[in-house]
């Protein structure tokens, strides 16, 4: 077995149970792509069971802080025995759920999602690229289900110096789905979809969408980034009179109108719109246009921490052209699935942007991914999704 030997001090994070080596911290010792390696203090001392990644920044991370534990069939089998032991106590009533996420379940840079008859993961470093094949089989097992989608088409596997890979993993056949949330019927396309097909973090915010257009009677619905359209379902299931679905995606708007009639809404109610958000929604106040409640839920504008104050600013303008176009005691749902902007900054960020537009809110919720995407005490940087529900001043 290989050594990592790390330089001293660089030892603390490790002994948080934090799972990242990086480039920097290592005094010595190398290993090939995904090798499973042991790390060890400055003084020989065990810290973790790892796997090397060469080309990347964060070289080495850990698998097991335990000594006694091998890395091999029976490890994987019992994390992810332990990701659907999670799953199970948590009552989630729908066919579509995240099983494996990541460093959270301790089965780093492994995303597994599960839609209907079939997975649909994502193998995002060196090491979990390695044991894929042994992984894939160990999910088979586990869920008792035949087939398995692999999408790998993530920018991040350039920094492990992977190139993209997608296909059938193991079964084949159609990469259509029909999943089940809150009663709503969703078609899922773990080919063409983005990420591994939808998004299913926000499966609780919808709900709690619908939950607010309903107390609030929202008449008129305004969902930004709208994708296939789950919030304009959550507006319409929650009696919205008229729902719009802003995105650049035309497949994904071609799935918004199919979801709206898949699920037996008025096709009159909802509308979907191709546009860029920002432009769209400059339009609309110059048109004098406002709405009873807005979804703002943008792509990831930050893809790090360096990135932040750029994207600071692209928060910043939408949240503000939103609370404008906002009726007073209107709602307002916005969100940010930055990792490098934590909450804290986000709601300075929604505070600036309100301050800007002369508008008066209160938060009245917050939110963020659902309970499958869990977030861990040692691994801060898991919890990426953030968001505000916001009552516009009457
Ligand atoms: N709210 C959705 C997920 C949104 S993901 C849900 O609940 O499923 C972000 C969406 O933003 C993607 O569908 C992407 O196509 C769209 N998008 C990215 N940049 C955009 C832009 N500038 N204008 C409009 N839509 C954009």
């Amino acid at each position: 077995m290989k050594a990592i030997r790390l330089r001293e001090g660089k030892e603390r994070s490790l002994l948080r149970r934090h799972p990242w080596v990086f480039e920097g911290s290592i005094a010595k010792g190398r290993a090939d792509a995904g090798e499973t390696v042991r790390v060890e203090a400055h003084d020989g001392r065990f810290l973790a069971w790892g796997a090397y990644s060469p080309a990347s920044a964060i070289r080495v991370r850990a698998w097991s802080f335990d000594e006694a534990e091998r890395i091999d069939a029976a490890f994987f089998a019992r994390r992810i025995a332990a990701a659907l032991a999670l799953r199970a106590r948590l009552g989630i009533d729908s066919d579509a759920q995240r099983l494996v996420h990541g460093e959270a379940d301790g089965l780093p840079g492994l995303v597994v999602d599960r839609y209907a008859e079939a997975l649909s993961a994502q193998f995002l470093f060196a090491g979990s690229e390695r044991w894929k094949a042994l992984i894939a089989d160990a999910l088979l097992q586990a869920t008792g289900l035949s087939r398995l989608y692999e999408r790998s088409d993530v920018g991040v596997r350039k920094l492990e110096g992977l190139a993209p890979a997608t296909g059938w993993l193991r079964g084949g056949g159609d990469t259509r789905f029909t999943i089940r949330e809150h009663g709503w019927q969703l078609q899922v396309d773990v080919a063409q979809g983005h990420k591994t097909g939808y998004y299913l973090d926000q499966r609780d915010s919808r709900q709690a969408f619908a939950r607010w257009v309903r107390r609030l009677g929202s008449a008129e619905v305004l969902n930004c980034y709208s994708y296939t359209g789950g919030f304009s379902l959550a507006a319409l299931a929650g009696g919205a009179q008229r729902v719009v679905s802003v995105d650049s995606s035309a497949p994904a708007l071609a799935q918004a109108t199919e979801h709206v009639r898949l699920n037996g809404f008025d096709a009159a109610r909802h509308e979907a719109v191709d546009a860029d958000v920002n432009a769209y929604l400059r339009e609309q106040l110059q048109r004098g246009r406002s709405f009873d409640a807005i979804v703002l839920d943008p792509p990831k504008f930050a893809a790090s921490a360096a990135q932040a104050e750029r994207a600071a600013r692209a928060y910043k303008d939408i949240n503000r052209l939103a609370l404008l176009l906002l009726r007073p005691g209107g709602l307002l749902l916005t969100f940010s699935c930055s990792g490098g902007i934590g909450p804290e900054l986000f709601q300075k960020i929604v505070a600036g942007a309100a301050m800007d537009a002369g508008v008066d809110a209160a938060i009245v919720e917050r939110l963020a991914a659902a309970p499958d995407h869990p977030a861990t005490l040692f691994f801060p940087e898991g919890e990426y999704l953030k968001g505000l529900a916001l009552l516009r001043a009457g």
